[in-house]
């Protein structure tokens, strides 16, 4: 289950399904005990998100899908990326901005936050609700509030540091490979899962000191 493609995707999912965990909203995201939360953050491809959103409706989750407004890579109101909006929306995923914060994270960015939440809200037709920082530490310390300027922070404290919070940042389990954790595995502790389609789309396997391919065939396309 360590190499990184759709077929592991589904088996950790599963796994998770097994051991009687409860895939929640971060709403509802409450118990100590046998609740996850399902992040997916969009850094990439639009396209790989809608692989995973499908896998994850085939697996009845409900997951989160947080996305840039624009970045090298993709720009959400391209018509393409619209319809694959509208489609991981249809599955019955809940839809998130991921922010780009550049610099320090103060008041003076509540303009472009709103800007952004804005844009979103239009394109999906509804509120937008829960929003989660993309590259946060790089530039400064994480801000742990659980709600900023009215919205979920998916870096809040309540799901960051109150749970376990394990991650594929960069292509690794930085905090281990979650089904290797004895928290999960004999305790149930309650989590935030964050997994970037990206690593996981294809079906390819990829061995975790190989995801830095992944990138490297995506990018070739853009530079
Ligand atoms: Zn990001």
């Amino acid at each position: 289950m360590n190499n990184f493609n759709q077929e592991n995707y589904i088996k950790i999912l599963k796994k998770f399904k097994k051991l009687k965990y409860d895939f929640v909203d971060y709403s509802n995201f409450k118990k100590k005990r046998n609740q996850i939360i399902l992040r997916h953050d969009i850094d990439y491809s639009p396209s790989a998100a809608l692989k995973i959103a499908k896998i994850d409706y085939k697996l009845k989750i409900k997951s989160y899908f947080f996305f840039l407004i624009k970045n090298k890579y993709y720009n959400i109101r391209e018509e393409k990326n619209l319809k694959t909006l509208s489609e991981i929306k249809k599955l019955g995923h809940e839809i998130g901005l991921h922010f780009n914060n550049s610099s320090n994270f103060d008041y003076k960015n509540k303009k472009k936050f709103h800007k952004e939440i804005k844009i979103l809200e239009k394109i999906l037709g509804k509120k937008v609700n829960v929003f989660s920082f993309h590259k946060p530490g790089k530039y400064i310390k994480i801000p742990t509030k659980n709600t900023i300027f009215y919205k979920t922070n998916a870096y809040g404290k309540k799901y960051f540091k109150d749970c376990l919070y394990i991650s594929d940042s960069t292509g690794r389990w930085r905090y281990g490979h979650p089904l290797e954790n004895m928290k999960i595995i004999k305790k149930k502790k309650s989590l935030q899962l964050l997994m970037h389609p990206i690593w996981w789309h294809t079906h390819r396997i990829y061995r975790e000191d190989q995801t830095y391919k992944i990138l490297l065939n995506f990018k070739k396309n853009y530079e």
